[in-house]
């Protein structure tokens, strides 16, 4: 069976990035004789440049037509002038609605090579750190009614799901803790929000069909804390669109780099939406100097939740570690003002290059 990849490179480091991801599917397809077809697509500022609009229509059917969809970043300077519907990040929010992807997965790993990186104390972390956000991405307060009182001087935003959202959202969380260390925690706010309690009454009735899964709950605060104070004891955590949004950050930046960061955004059916976290850092961009991993891990998710090729998406991190065991490391996951360790300073290109002669030798 062919696969077809839909390609967004988008702007800034984004085709760098994405050049990389490629590079790997290949190197995996070639391993596993598997057959995989890619289509470029234009999206965000250069399909402003190329197409006057952010999100083109043949971008949007022919992604819908593809298995998956592997995105790079898009924004950067040179568009930031232009207001809303036309900004190149509409074109991102128009592509996950049109995709109808409801749920983001963001794994925060800290890989023993990067422990280093970790801002948190090595003790903290000791054995590893291994957490999935799943964070839900189409409902909620950035999409509830909002507005302004007539004379300016009181604004509103409302936090609204239905039972069916969350329950839709839920199931992957149940699914997720499942296939890992089946440990769910619904992290809320239902001391004080009537939404977040509608949360924890949908949880509760859904454990009942998921008798492996140990569910938990934590307000939200509590977790922000927790994130830092003692990250080890959550595996899955299911939450809002904005809790999601925040704390996926802070999760984040304890691995370290947010050149390392994957996600996935899956909807009920569909092709699903694979992107790196970070946005196009025009910074950098062109210059061989972004860490490619993150968008490299985003294939593996690729493999794994569109294609259900799981030995492929085991083959790309087993790769990942390979590079970094071998001390291949890009600027931004250098230990800083260390030079001993082994460690040598890459470019995109050749961490890209190193993990697809990792994967084809297996
Ligand atoms: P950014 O993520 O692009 O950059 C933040 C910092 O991280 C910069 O110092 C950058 O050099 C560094 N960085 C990011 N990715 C890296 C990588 N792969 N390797 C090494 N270093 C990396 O965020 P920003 O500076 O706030 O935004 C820049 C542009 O990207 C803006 O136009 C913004 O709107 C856009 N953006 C796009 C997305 C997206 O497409 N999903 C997400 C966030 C921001």
């Amino acid at each position: 069976m062919k696969y077809r990849i839909a390609l967004i490179p988008g702007d800034g480091i984004g085709p760098d990035v994405v050049e990389q991801g490629v590079i790997a599917l290949r190197a995996v397809a070639e391993r596993f004789s598997r057959e995989l077809s890619f289509a470029e697509l234009p999206m965000g500022g250069c399909a402003i440049d190329e197409c006057g609009e952010p999100l083109p229509a043949s971008t949007l059917a022919a992604c819908r037509e593809s298995d998956a969809v592997l995105l790079g970043a898009v924004g950067g300077p040179k568009w930031d002038h232009l207001g809303g519907k036309l900004r190149p990040e509409a074109g991102l929010l128009g592509l996950r609605a049109g995709l109808g992807v409801y749920a983001n997965l963001r794994p925060a790993r800290v890989f023993p090579e990067l422990a280093a990186a970790c801002p948190l104390r090595p003790d903290i972390i000791d054995g590893g750190l291994d957490i999935l956000i799943l964070r839900e991405l189409t409902g909620g307060i950035y999409f509830g009614e909002r507005g302004r009182s007539p004379d300016g001087e009181s604004a509103w935003d409302t936090e609204r799901y239905s039972r069916a959202e969350i329950c839709h959202l839920l199931e992957r969380g149940f699914e997720a803790a499942r296939g890992r260390s089946g440990r769910l925690c619904v992290v809320d706010k239902a001391n004080v929000l009537e939404s977040s309690r509608l949360w924890r009454e949908t949880a509760k009735a859904m454990a009942r069909d998921w008798p492996s899964v140990e569910l938990s709950f934590m307000y939200v605060d509590n977790c922000a804390m927790q994130l830092v104070a003692n990250p080890r004891q959550f595996d899955v955590i299911a939450t809002s669109n904005m809790f999601g949004d925040i704390l996926s950050d802070e999760a984040a930046m304890i691995t370290g780099s947010i050149g390392m960061l994957a996600s996935a955004s899956l909807g009920d059916s569909g092709p699903g939406l694979y992107e790196p976290i970070h946005g196009s850092a025009p910074d950098l961009a062109g210059q061989d100097r972004a860490n490619p991993l993150a968008t490299i891990l985003s294939a593996a998710m690729l493999l794994r939740y569109s294609l259900g090729f799981e030995e492929g998406a085991r083959a790309i991190e087993a790769a990942v570690s390979g590079a970094l065991a071998a001390g291949l490391r890009c600027a931004d996951i250098a230990r800083r003002g260390d030079a001993a360790g082994g460690e040598r300073i890459v470019g995109t290109r050749e961490m890209g290059q190193a993990v697809a002669e990792l994967i084809r030798r297996g």
